[in-house]
């Protein structure tokens, strides 16, 4: 399994806490998620860069690590919430089950990061 958190920063909204209770998202569920997520190609200076579609606002962002200075970029959002699962079974799972929950792509849609920190997780 792709444990390499650090490549997946700009799309993973959840804090530090939550990093160290599930983990994070694998490099495999963001390239998942994203790969059925509406996609534009738009330009950053030079460079040719996808832009992808808010399952809530309906507007394109890019990808944090596309365009660093982004306010307003690309996230992945958990349909039924992390706090939700925490609370009613996750606490009672190990650290590789809540990460495996965290990761079920079918729980996961690309979700801009206003969109997703005014959700709520
Ligand atoms: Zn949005």
């Amino acid at each position: 399994m792709d444990t390499d958190y650090d490549d997946v920063k700009d799309v993973n909204y959840d804090g530090p806490g939550w990093r160290a209770t599930y983990g994070g998202f694998w490099k495999e569920t963001v390239d998942t998620v994203l790969s059925r997520t509406a996609t534009a190609v738009g330009s950053y200076g030079s460079l040719q860069i996808f832009y992808y579609r808010c399952a809530n606002c309906r507007g394109w962002f890019p990808r944090k690590r596309d365009v660093p200075s982004a306010s307003k970029y690309i996230t992945i959002d958990h349909i039924s919430s992390v706090r939700n699962h925490y609370k009613s079974v996750g606490q009672y799972m190990d650290f590789d089950a809540r990460n495996q929950w965290y990761n079920k792509t079918g729980n996961l849609r690309a979700m801009c990061n206003r969109c997703n920190s005014s959700k709520g997780g």
